[in-house]
């Protein structure tokens, strides 16, 4: 069995891949896709010490360090089911193989949801946008979108609006769902206009960049449009915990429930990045955490 197998080939992941190696112990990484959303980010400006660089660069970097160690990557392989028995965790793969470890770390990450409209697919990366923190500077001085008048949309927009020139905040529902303090702060601004009962139906482009995008008015019924140059998507992140769901304890949000060292709820499973509680979803928290859980996986295998 491995010392430490790691589930996940991202930021997490791959940290937590080299905090173990680096002890010496057996340690493996199932991934489905090593690099992780990093593959699908165009520009990473916020991973100190690098000013920028490329995501598929950076995915590249992650696992040419990874390599430079003992390490089994199962790359391609797709995790399907975590049980233990005896005090031995086991991990079933699709292929129908099962991996055995006495400490598990999960860093499987998590996945935007999408308004799945025409042109959002075509459009991503090229107007369309995910992470305000990682491409709000990239639309300084422009016209954008947020959709979603959640916590996270709201906060996008409060965000973008000391950047950008106009916000246009649109929300399916009646009214905001975010903190009453957030949409007080949001209505204070001078460059925002929210628009409630508003559909996006499409994402306009000039065949390489965005350049509106048209919504129903729900209550008209009317197709409406708006001139922009970006749409920040802000309807939910989600984990990829499915796989999990019956095997350790989830928030209501489906996150994997850890501690300030990473333990999950299972003993001696530890867990990492995107796919915790943890908060803010960035590429060098998920790395500190991917550290983090390793860590606590080494002095968890010393101690049984
Ligand atoms: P992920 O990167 O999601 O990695 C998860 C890993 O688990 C992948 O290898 C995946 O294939 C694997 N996996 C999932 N399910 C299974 C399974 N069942 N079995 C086996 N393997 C599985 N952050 C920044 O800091 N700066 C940026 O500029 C930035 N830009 C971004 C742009 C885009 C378009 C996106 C989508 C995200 C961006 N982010 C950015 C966020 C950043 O990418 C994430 O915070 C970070 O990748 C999280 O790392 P992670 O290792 O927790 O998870």
């Amino acid at each position: 069995p491995y010392d430490v197998l790691i589930v996940g080939g991202g930021p997490a992941g791959a940290a937590a891949a080299i905090y173990a190696a680096r002890k010496g112990i057996r340690t493996g990484v199932v991934a489905e896709r090593f690099g992780g959303q990093v593959l699908d980010t165009m520009s990473i400006e916020n991973f100190i010490s690098v000013t920028e660089t490329e995501g598929p660069k950076f995915a590249a970097a992650l696992e040419q360090h990874v390599k430079t160690y003992d390490v089994d990557i199962m790359n391609l392989q797709r995790a399907e089911k975590l049980t233990q028995k005896d005090g031995v965790n086991e991990i079933q793969l699709a292929s129908g193989a099962t991996l055995k470890a006495k400490a598990v770390i999960l860093a499987t990450g998590a996945r935007w949801r999408e308004i799945n409209v025409p042109g959002e697919r075509e459009y991503r990366n090229h107007g369309v946008a995910y992470c305000p923190h990682c491409d709000g500077p990239l639309f300084k001085g422009k016209r954008v979108a947020v959709i979603g008048g959640g916590n996270s949309g709201v906060e996008a927009a409060i965000d973008l609006a000391g950047i950008v020139s106009h916000v246009t905040l649109l929300e399916f529902g009646a009214e905001l769902r975010a903190d009453e303090v957030l949409q007080r702060k949001l209505r204070s601004l001078a460059n925002v206009t929210v628009i409630t009962q508003a559909q996006t139906t499409e994402v306009h482009g000039d065949g390489t960049k965005v350049n509106a995008l048209s919504y129903k008015d729900l209550v008209s019924g009317e197709l409406k449009n708006v001139e922009l140059e970006g749409i920040f998507v802000q309807i939910g992140l989600v984990p990829n915990t499915e796989w999990l769901k019956g095997s350790l304890t989830l928030s209501r949000h489906g996150e994997i429930e850890i501690d300030a060292r990473g333990q999950t709820s299972l003993a001696g499973v530890f867990a990492a990045g995107d796919v915790t509680t943890v908060p803010y979803k960035q590429i060098v928290i998920a790395v500190g955490e991917g550290a983090k859980a390793s860590l606590a996986a080494f002095d968890y295998i010393i101690r049984s």
